[in-house]
């Protein structure tokens, strides 16, 4: 199951820039970086996060293998990669997504 925030409209741009707009920027980056089911807990930060999937994009491209980015939990990350070893730039495909108003949730 995974917990995606959708992209809001408004903020369809994508953003490289990302990181210092994202919802957790100014939290204790720690919190992010647990293990487990507490990650479930963790990623309600990205809930609305308007860089979502900017955020995703990078993890995924560069193999990020720990903590929560982009809504996701590294083991829901590790299964979406699974599902669609096709996709060679994530970024690609989530700012195609974004601009559609999609949530990596669909992938
Ligand atoms: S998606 Fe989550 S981890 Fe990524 S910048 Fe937004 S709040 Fe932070």
């Amino acid at each position: 199951m995974t917990l995606a925030p959708t992209m809001p409209r408004a903020t369809s741009a994508w953003v490289a820039d990302w990181a210092r707009q994202g919802s957790c920027s100014g939290q204790d980056p720690d919190a992010l970086f647990v293990q487990g089911k507490a990650q479930r807990t963790a990623k309600l930060v990205c809930r609305g996060c308007p860089v979502v999937a900017e955020c995703l994009a990078d993890a995924l491209d560069s193999r990020i293998d720990f903590g929560v980015w982009g809504g996701m939990t590294q083991r829901e990350r590790r299964a979406l990669l699974r599902r669609r070893p096709d996709v060679e730039s994530w970024s690609s495909v989530l700012a195609a997504a974004k601009d559609g108003g999609l949530s990596p949730a669909t992938f």
